[in-house]
């Protein structure tokens, strides 16, 4: 069979960045539903990497295939690293980004700005069909804003302020969201160590 990766994931906005990345490996990338696929993965490791980890080898000894999964998350220093592994399920999976960045922001009222440091972080792993884990990490560093800022990204990106760009990540082009984010380089660095394996 002709060599493909799937990337273990369902969200649409994800694929599209992921392929914009990985497209010069030469090798289609498909997600789950185009692989026709359909999984519900317990995600329960104690860091991004072990979570990243568990999806992709699940995903390859399902399929036999190349497999890539990412885990992905807010740390916030002055709430110790929360919502950290948990900032999908913070707050429930199905409260608005509005109420749980609007929470956040409550949170850290008083705070002044040298301790609202935060931090998105990009866990992703690569199973391939010999058993062997490849993984890679990247961040994206910034500061916790007073308020709800931005109409591009998804998720906390409207309260993740980018001291260098003087704006949150919500207010970012994707372009650039893609120069700089954790999900970003974690890819561009997990592009190069799968390189010699295809
Ligand atoms: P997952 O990796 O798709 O499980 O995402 C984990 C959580 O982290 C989600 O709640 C996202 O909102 C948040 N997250 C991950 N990456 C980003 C980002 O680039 N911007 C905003 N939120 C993000």
């Amino acid at each position: 069979m002709e060599k493909r990766i799937i990337f273990a994931t369902g969200n649409e906005g994800k694929m599209r960045e992921i392929r914009m990345i990985l497209e010069d490996l030469g090798v289609p990338v498909l997600s789950m539903k185009e692989a026709g696929i359909s999984a519900d993965i317990e995600e329960n490791g104690k860091s991004f990497a072990e979570n990243a980890a568990i999806k992709a080898k699940a995903i390859m000894e399902m399929t036999g295939e190349i497999v890539m999964a990412d885990d992905s998350g807010l740390e916030i220093d002055y709430l110790d690293g929360a919502p950290g592994i948990y900032s999908a399920r913070f707050m429930g999976e199905d409260t608005s980004y509005d109420i749980k960045n609007k929470a956040l922001i409550d949170k850290l009222a008083g705070v002044p700005d040298e301790k609202r440091t935060a931090r998105f972080v990009c866990a992703i792993a690569c199973a391939l069909p010999d058993g062997q884990i490849l993984e890679s990490r990247g961040t994206m560093e910034g500061i916790i804003g007073y308020e709800i800022k931005g109409e591009n990204g998804f998720g906390y990106d409207p309260i993740f302020y980018l001291p260098e760009c003087g704006c949150t990540s919500a207010e970012i082009s994707p372009e650039k969201k893609n120069e700089l984010s954790h999900r970003g380089k974690a890819l561009r660095a997990m592009k190069e160590k799968l390189e010699k394996y295809l």
